[in-house]
């Protein structure tokens, strides 16, 4: 490589670290993720996310304006296969606390799920239960995993499409039992960011399919339709995240988040009072003659 296309490369580079710095410091302060004093459990799971998390929380952490400790849980859950040297050597290497919790979650699964049925919900749940209980013995006040704004967008258009449900994937959680805060620092952070970042910084990526499962194919359907819309109409992603930070309860139709029947006459209400509705972002594709043709102006419907 040249002199200049190797400056160019570092210059593309730190850009690039920078980004995903700047877009993780402003979920972490948004969500008021990580306070004064806290003992963050970073689970590493050897996928390109959580080595991101790592990498960045620890290059966060160094001009931190306040004070935390990071340490990394791995679970080796014996899928056939998995290299158990890779990530005690990555980590020996940054000199980071760290404990690689053994539990063989993957006999489990196997024996539990029939032949053919997706492994993935009873291996997540006890995954879960695992790393809940190791935050408590190593005295973790946060755990932090790795997920995405891509992981969030899909979330919710799962949720939407397959189980009838506006809900997303929480940037930051209580667990059930009130015992443990879940959050997740890479919540604005693109995943197209963090897998270049992830090639150019060549962590030791352990591959996530070892267990043989089908990576789950919904999931998989609802990514292509995203990328589709990307290639399609740059910017879309960018847009359905914004309104998934933007909901206006008002103008949705979930009676428990608003109370429609007790509204009054001389109530003012926040979302306006006026509802885009199809219409209005038809506007700009409709020709001209149109319009005049038929008399009709496109316009937002006032309700
Ligand atoms: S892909 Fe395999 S290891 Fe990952 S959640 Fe599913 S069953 Fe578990």
């Amino acid at each position: 490589m040249s002199h200049s296309a190797q400056a160019k490369a570092q210059y593309n580079f730190n850009k690039l670290q920078k980004r995903l710095r700047r877009h993780t410091g402003q979920a972490i302060a948004d969500f008021n993720m990580i306070e004064e004093g806290d003992r963050i459990m970073v689970c590493l799971s050897g996928g390109k996310d959580s080595y991101t998390l790592l990498d960045i929380l620890q290059n966060l952490q160094r001009s931190a304006p306040v004070r935390f400790e990071l340490f990394a849980v791995n679970l080796d859950q014996k899928q056939p296969g998995f290299p158990e040297h890779v990530l005690p050597e990555y980590l020996d290497g940054l000199g980071i606390e760290y404990k690689i919790v053994e539990e063989d979650t993957y006999s489990i699964v196997k024996d539990k799920v029939p032949e053919g049925k997706t492994t993935c919900s009873l291996c997540s749940r006890l995954r879960r239960g695992i790393l809940y209980r190791t935050a408590k013995e190593l005295g973790a006040t946060k755990i932090a995993l790795g997920h995405h704004r891509d992981d969030m967008i899909e979330t919710l258009f799962l949720n939407m499409f397959y189980g009838g449900k506006m809900k997303g994937m929480p940037a930051k959680l209580m667990s059930d039992d009130g015992q443990h805060m879940v959050i997740r620092p890479l919540a604005y952070c693109k995943e197209a960011d963090i897998s270049a970042y992830a090639q150019q910084k060549e962590f030791p990526i352990i591959p996530c399919n070892l267990c043989g499962s089908q990576e789950n194919l919904q999931r998989q359907n609802i990514k292509a339709m995203l990328q589709q819309w990307h290639k399609e109409s740059p910017g879309r992603i960018e847009s359905i995240f914004t309104a998934m930070q933007n909901v206006v309860p008002s103008h949705m139709a979930d009676t428990s988040l608003f109370n429609f029947a007790q509204l009054q006459t001389g109530e003012v209400i926040d979302g306006g009072d006026i509802a885009l509705d199809k219409a209005q972002f038809d506007t700009p594709t409709v020709p001209e003659e149109e319009h005049s043709d038929s008399g009709v102006k496109i316009q937002a419907i006032e309700l």
